[in-house]
């Protein structure tokens, strides 16, 4: 299902990183991106920035596993692309919309979502862009423009932890709209 939403660094004023298009729900994407943290680049923060957000400019249709399981190791990480249904290794990579048969000149598709919110002007989309997961060094932190109008920080996902985050109730805070002074999942 098409549920939009970014993956991001921090900025002075909010975050700035690349669209995701589908299932960006934390039970789904949240969930991916620490396993990815963990799996894909060994806990190294920086590479995980690099590679989601700077490598592929134009953002990603799916980093989520479909048909096959990942994890990909970060050279397996180069064939990431958008491969059509007669590739013979159709879902079996993240896809992203720059990459593969998506390679259109990366300058021109380059897409990058700019949080200022509550600031008007911002550039991140927030009635699109439903969710946002910003990673910083210690923690994901996860964003939801739901039903608050901008985006705002609703939960905390630290990467080193003993316990499988409750991710639904990151998503039961989005329809809500109360947020714990806790922030941890
Ligand atoms: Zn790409
Ligand atoms: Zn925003």
């Amino acid at each position: 299902m098409s549920t939009r939403g970014a993956i991001a660094v921090p900025t002075d004023t909010g975050w700035r990183g690349r669209y995701h298009h589908f299932d960006s729900r934390p039970a789904q994407l949240g969930h991916e991106l620490l396993h990815l943290y963990h799996r894909t680049f060994d806990g190294d923060h920086e590479a995980m920035a690099r590679v989601l957000i700077d490598d592929h400019p134009a953002g990603w249709a799916n980093l989520i596993a479909l048909y096959f399981p990942w994890p990909v190791d970060q050279e397996e990480f180069a064939r990431v692309g958008y491969e059509g249904v007669m590739s013979d290794v159709w879902g079996r990579f993240p896809e992203c919309y720059c990459h593969g048969q998506h390679n259109e000149a990366t300058d021109e598709a380059e897409q990058t979502l700019t949080c200022r919110c509550p600031d008007p002007d911002t550039d991140c989309g927030p009635e699109f862009i439903e969710w946002a997961y910003v990673i910083t060094p210690q923690a994901l932190r996860v964003f939801s423009s739901r039903p608050f109008g901008v985006h705002r920080l609703i939960a905390l996902v630290p990467w080193q932890r003993d316990n499988a985050p409750d991710w639904q109730a990151a998503e039961v805070r989005a329809i809500t709209g109360e947020i714990p002074e806790d922030l941890t999942l």
